[in-house]
């Protein structure tokens, strides 16, 4: 891991239960950091069939608000405060989101009272403002897509790679403005062209992005059970002359870092 980063899909699917694909939720894994880009129902379990222990987390950015995307920061803040922190002297998570994450955490707590609560240290809460943000060892640019009226997508500019998370999304000029150049862009595609949705993109609409974006590589997540049953490659690849991957439980996608980064 020294010299990669590398994305584990941990949940592909939606809120309709599906036996192969839990809920939105992805790992960026770098050598020092562990990302998680959304924490939809199964995400901790998901983590634990990867053989990664919650404590390991030290991000997680929220795209929005919809349970299929963060409804497991409750049983993953509630494992965290029954872990022994001691142990894992040092660790912090932080936890970040769109506006309304502040008050979706005090809605929690007015539910669960204090079982939801880890030391203010050892997990901290910050809504997103400036658009670009530098942490040590990448870099967050973020805007808002069209779905929830919070959604964002995500770029991480990380050791000289760019990979970018459409979250839910409609097509929109502000995800291709995200997704410029992009070696990896992972865009949802819920449902086949046919049954399109308003706020959500299909295969056509993920091919014309990412073609649009001059991405390297177009990753095709979050389906509905009517996408499953379609052939998205063929129709994202009409639109799109990259290579085109289908998300799955558990895959993993890694990418070289530049010798100098
Ligand atoms: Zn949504
Ligand atoms: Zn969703």
């Amino acid at each position: 891991m020294t010299n990669q980063i590398e994305l584990l899909f941990l949940g592909t699917g939606t809120i309709l239960p599906s036996p192969r694909r839990s809920c939105s939720a992805t790992l960026l894994r770098t050598h020092k950091e562990r990302i998680l880009v959304d924490a939809g129902a199964g995400t901790l379990l998901r983590l634990r069939e990867n053989h990664i222990h919650p404590l390991e987390l030290t991000y997680i950015f929220f795209t929005h608000y919809h349970p299929d995307h963060v409804s497991d920061l409750v049983p993953i803040l509630f494992c965290l405060r029954n872990c022994s922190w001691e142990e894992n002297e040092g660790h912090r998570l932080r936890i970040w989101g769109p506006r309304g994450l502040l008050n979706h955490l005090r809605g929690l707590e007015q539910a669960y009272g204090r079982w939801l609560q880890n030391s203010g240290e050892e997990v901290k809460f910050y809504e997103l403002k400036r658009r670009l943000l530098d942490f040590p060892g990448f870099r967050l640019i973020w805007g808002k897509v069209i779905h929830k009226n919070e959604s964002v997508g995500y770029r991480f500019e990380i050791a000289g790679r760019v990979i970018c998370f459409s979250g839910d999304s409609g097509y929109c000029q502000e995800l291709i403005r995200l997704c410029n150049q992009a070696d990896l862009a992972v865009l949802e595609c819920s449902h086949p062209d046919e049954h399109a949705v308003e706020g959500h993109l299909s295969p056509s609409l993920a091919g014309k992005i990412a073609e649009a974006a001059g991405v390297k590589k177009l990753i095709l997540n979050h389906f509905y059970p009517d996408a499953e049953r379609s052939n998205l490659v063929e129709v994202a690849s009409k639109f799109y002359s990259g290579e085109i991957v289908l998300a799955e439980d558990g895959m993993k996608v890694s990418l070289p870092v530049p010798a100098t980064a």
